[in-house]
């Protein structure tokens, strides 16, 4: 069924300005499935304006009152979980299953989570004596964009518009042009539920266009922006034209450690996981594996093996470990990689061809998930985000190695450190360049703790108290005691 996305600005549903579109394609078929808004300045005008005229109305409300409707949307979501798993498993290609169990699950509690932490969130005072006392006033940036990726559409939307509107923040939103139909139900659901017209505006359409014209409107006080590192660096050039509050979280290539005391079995279950969750396409996802050359080939077999049995299919079949591909252009860079991989030397293990699934899906965007070995260290396959189901295997000789091959990337997001000893986990996380370590696991999350990247994967942190004080500014008032 074909279905045409709209604005949704001022609580209305609109279509593009230019009355022009854009196809929206399903991953797992190669079929158009709808059309998009491809929107301009117009649209972008539109949509400021509105939130603006909203904005002081909503920062007055009562905290508890925002918190409400914040729930009322995360209730929206829990009751049509399924229906927006469906939407979102056919726009990205990933397995219905986990759209439902991680996509949906999270998207509800980022919301309640945010619902939360602003009623809990206080200033802060300072005392000083006879003197007189300081209190810190925090009070909303005003109108906000949020501009996000495709990997996971509402997880990552919710994550931002979240802390925005809790903090008495307007927001103009706009998602990637690839997987537009989560965000257009949920700017939907935001006015059905209660949200007052203009404090929660979508605009879809392509970056250089939509996403462009919202970055460099005047009117626009903070962008927060989750995406790739070539995306984000151009933004950054503009916005400090303007000086506008900008938090970028960028991609990455993250090492995962494995050193000689982990168990082989339980560490190549934490790599399928790590390496090929929603087909490697999670910018979390471990994709250079360093292993101590003592049990190098355990890990090595074992994983092979588990990869080798990932089943790639239809999205909506159960059994589907695997799904399609976002984009035939990501699949196209995919098997490019894996190609230069070959040429460098390397040896695949198992995967890294296209695959045709029979029936419904054998026009879709489909690469079997792939391991490889013996690749020279400035292979560019090591080097660079390959967002794909393809992981890299290294052996080091000792910790320092260790350290050197994992922060020998111009990224540094997330790693994985696998062992037994407490000590040496500690140690080896402390040197890691990351914003983000786990120790034995991956992608277990907790909303309060710090969240983001060092060197090229961003600049910030999001989560808990500091999403809601990215969105607001903070002001000291000093009382002089005569
Ligand atoms: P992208 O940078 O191409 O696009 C991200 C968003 O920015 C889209 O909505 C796009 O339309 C918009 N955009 C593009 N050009 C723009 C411009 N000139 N001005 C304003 N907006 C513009 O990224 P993508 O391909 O959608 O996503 C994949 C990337 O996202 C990967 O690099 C991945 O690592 C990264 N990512 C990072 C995190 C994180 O938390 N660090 C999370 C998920 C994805």
């Amino acid at each position: 069924m074909s279905r045409d996305l709209a604005n949704h600005i001022r609580g209305e549903d609109l279509p593009p300005a230019s009355g022009n579109w854009l196809e929206n394609l399903e991953p797992a078929t190669g079929a158009v499935i709808g059309r998009v808004p491809d929107s301009g300045e117009k649209d972008i005008a539109r949509a400021v304006a509105a939130a603006g005229q909203a904005q002081p109305d909503w920062a007055a409300r009562p905290v508890a009152e925002r918190a409400r409707l914040l729930e009322g949307l995360a209730d929206y979501i829990a009751a049509h979980a399924d229906w927006l798993a469906g939407l979102e498993s056919a726009d990205t290609g990933k397995p219905l299953a986990l759209a439902r169990d991680v996509d949906m699950a999270r998207a509800e509690a980022n919301l309640r989570f945010f619902a939360g932490a602003v009623t809990h969130w206080s200033g802060q005072s300072h005392d000083m004596g006879s003197a007189g006392l300081n209190y810190s006033q925090t009070t909303p940036l005003g109108v906000v964009a949020c501009i996000t990726p495709w990997n996971l559409p509402l997880y990552l939307l919710t994550w931002k518009i979240a802390p925005a509107l809790a903090a008495g923040n307007t927001v103009v939103a706009k998602p990637s042009e690839l997987t537009p139909s989560t965000a257009s139900a949920l700017a939907r659901a935001a006015t059905e539920t209660g949200f007052p017209p203009g404090v929660f505006n979508l605009v879809h359409g392509a970056g250089p266009t939509a996403g462009q014209a919202l970055v460099d409107h005047p009117d626009i006080r903070g962008i927060s922006f989750t995406g790739g590192t070539v995306t984000g660096r151009n933004l950054a050039r503009n916005a400090a034209g303007r000086l506008v509050r900008l938090s970028l979280e960028l991609g990455g290539k993250n090492p995962a450690v494995v050193f000689d005391d982990a168990d082989p079995d339980k560490v190549a279950e934490g790599l399928v996981r790590a390496g090929f969750t929603n087909q490697g396409q999670v910018c979390l996802c471990s994709s250079r594996i360093l292993i101590h050359e003592s049990i190098y080939s355990a890990v090595r077999d074992r994983l092979a093996q588990r990869v080798g049995d990932l089943k790639v299919g239809d999205p909506r079949s159960p059994d589907t470990d695997q799904g399609a591909l976002v984009s035939a252009a990501h699949r196209e860079k995919v098997l490019g990689y894996i190609d230069q991989a070959r040429r460098d030397g390397g040896r695949i293990l198992c995967g890294g061809e296209p695959v045709q699934p029979p029936g419904r899906c054998e026009n879709g965007w489909f690469v079997s998930p792939a391991v490889i070995e013996d690749l020279p260290a400035d292979s560019r396959v090591i080097a660079e985000e390959i967002f794909g189901p393809v992981v890299t295997l290294q052996p080091f000789a000792d910790e320092d190695q260790a350290i050197e091959l994992a922060n020998q990337t111009e990224y540094g997001l997330a790693a994985t450190v696998w062992t037994k000893d407490l000590n040496r986990a500690h140690r080896v996380a402390g040197r890691l360049e990351a914003g983000i370590v786990w120790v034995n696991g991956w992608l277990v999350r907790d909303l309060r703790t710090p969240f983001g990247g060092m060197k090229a994967s961003g600049v910030g942190r999001e989560g808990g108290f500091r999403s809601l004080e990215f969105f607001t500014e903070t002001r000291n008032v000093c009382i002089v005691y005569d």
